[in-house]
């Protein structure tokens, strides 16, 4: 039997603050001694007031937008109440009826270039809980990581397979990074997954009547591999005539298989009530419209931008905006150049040589990027040859010197000058009688780049190939 799957999000992202989300203490817990990073407000102590970080709601505003959501302008703290020992004060402090966004989207490309809109249901403020570390055969509580402001996203059961899961969350990641409200690094658990999933026959359009959450999941990879196990198990279930029970599954290991770890609870569980300990929050319109209009330009749009005002192709233009440091880059280099095909043929050179040679040599502190835009005019001037153009870039690297300098120096000006070509010609032909031969009666029509290559190599490389090419082919069929 063909299924599709069914799959909703859930998104945890710590945002980029300097104090936790309800008191003074620091964020930069990670790798430090347990239990340093604490205070009564965060240990649950009796008495402790919380007070919400300006800074974490503004980040959760300004991703709330970017992810086209509609926001309360009034809205409040929740307790969501459960009982776990690294949750010191038996509930968390989150939204329930009234989350900063709701009703948004983010527009996703899959890796074969389809495109989707996923919905978002809600974006809210919340705290994270400290880790329990199960350790021969105690369990220890660090509760550095109680309290840490987190932004949770939730989206509508829109994605149906691993590759547009894979495309979702690649696109959350990148949009946290261009709005600088996450680093989201996953191995510092800055961002983590949680999957429902069930599965449906293709062509049916209703929600199967069970769905499977799996929680924890901290990288992209992981996510992928357990949307492809999950799809195996429970089409197997299916076509056995049974449905999959409705619970929550853990990650066995890396490779995406899962395992019955509990019944999912239900929201009734939870007992929210309004958090009597923080009053209200009201947005005013002035202070959202501020927010708005700070936004970076986004990837889509930089996307498109790239794609149909310069005509840069899609995986270059995926290439350069991934990383927003990348494009910010790039968009340097290119300022003031006016001519599309230039910005393209720039775009070919950054995702390609210049980016390699960024890894592989010491760039010169006297180095200006922009100097990519003059080796490229003068290539695609012909002044230069290709394989010049490389060099030029790598000794304009590691030295610092102007293409134009370079250039001098070594020499590299093509020669146009068709007297001194014909001349090479001549010597080549009158040295190859074989190839001329073969080029002449048709047995081998590619004769001709033998011929192409001799002249190079007396030109030093200084000629232009193709013109080279088009004057043999010339002078041997005439
Ligand atoms: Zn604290
Ligand atoms: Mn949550």
């Amino acid at each position: 039997m063909n299924y599709e799957a069914v799959i909703g999000l859930e998104v945890h992202v710590h945002p980029k603050t300097k104090s936790k989300m309800f008191c003074d203490c620091a964020t930069d817990y990670f790798g430090k001694a347990p239990n340093t990073h604490t205070c009564p407000v965060c240990l649950g102590l009796p008495g402790a007031l919380p007070v919400p970080n300006e800074k974490a709601i503004e980040q959760c505003i300004k991703l709330a937008l970017a992810l086209n959501c509609k926001i309360n302008m009034e809205t409040k703290f929740d307790r969501k109440n459960y009982f776990y020992p690294d949750l010191p004060k038996g509930y968390q402090i989150s939204q329930y009826d009234k989350p900063i966004g709701y009703d948004g989207y983010i527009e996703i490309t899959t890796k074969s270039g389809a495109t989707k809109k996923v919905r978002i249901t809600r974006i809210h403020q919340e705290e994270d809980t400290g880790k329990s570390v199960h350790e021969g055969g105690v369990t220890l509580l660090d509760y550095n990581k109680s309290g840490m402001p987190l932004m949770e996203i939730v989206t509508e059961p829109d994605l149906s397979n691993a590759e547009e899961v894979n495309a979702f969350a690649k696109a959350l990641k990148q949009l946290v990074r261009y709005l600088d409200v996450s680093d989201a690094d996953m191995e510092k658990g800055q961002m983590r997954f949680e999957l429902n999933m069930s599965i449906r026959k293709v062509g049916e359009t209703g929600l199967p009547n069970y769905k499977v959450e799996v929680k924890n999941i901290g990288s992209i990879s992981v996510l992928e591999k357990v949307v492809q196990s999950e799809m195996v198990r429970q089409a197997e279930l299916l076509d056995n005539g049974e449905t999959p029970v409705q619970e929550t599954r853990g990650l066995v290991n890396m490779t995406g298989k899962t395992r019955s770890q509990r019944r999912k609870e239900n929201e009734s569980d939870y007992r929210y009530f309004p958090e009597p300990d923080i009053p209200p929050l009201v947005f005013e319109d002035p202070y959202i419209e501020q927010l708005r209009a700070a936004l970076p330009e986004l990837p889509v749009v930089k996307m498109k931008r790239y794609t149909e005002e310069y005509g840069i192709a899609r995986n270059i233009a995926e290439t350069i905006t991934f990383e927003p440091e990348n494009a910010q880059l790039f968009e340097q280099i290119i300022i003031g150049v006016t001519d599309n095909a230039i910005i393209k043929d720039v775009a070919n050179w950054f995702t390609g040589d210049f980016t390699s040679l960024s890894k592989n040599v010491e760039i010169s502190d006297e180095f200006s990027p922009a100097e990519l835009v003059e080796i490229v005019k003068l290539v695609s001037t012909r002044k230069i040859t290709k394989d010049s153009g490389k060099k030029v870039l790598e000794i304009a690297m590691t030295t610092g010197k102007n293409a134009a300098e370079i250039v001098k120096e070594e020499n590299m000006t093509v020669v146009t000058d068709t007297s001194k070509i014909t001349e090479a010609i001549n010597n080549a032909i009158a040295a190859n009688e074989k190839a001329v031969a073969d080029f002449r009666s048709g047995k081998n029509p590619n004769a001709v780049m033998f011929l192409v290559g001799q002249v190079m190599k007396e030109m030093k490389g200084q000629a232009n190939a193709v013109e080279v090419t088009e004057m043999i082919k010339k002078q041997l069929e005439s």
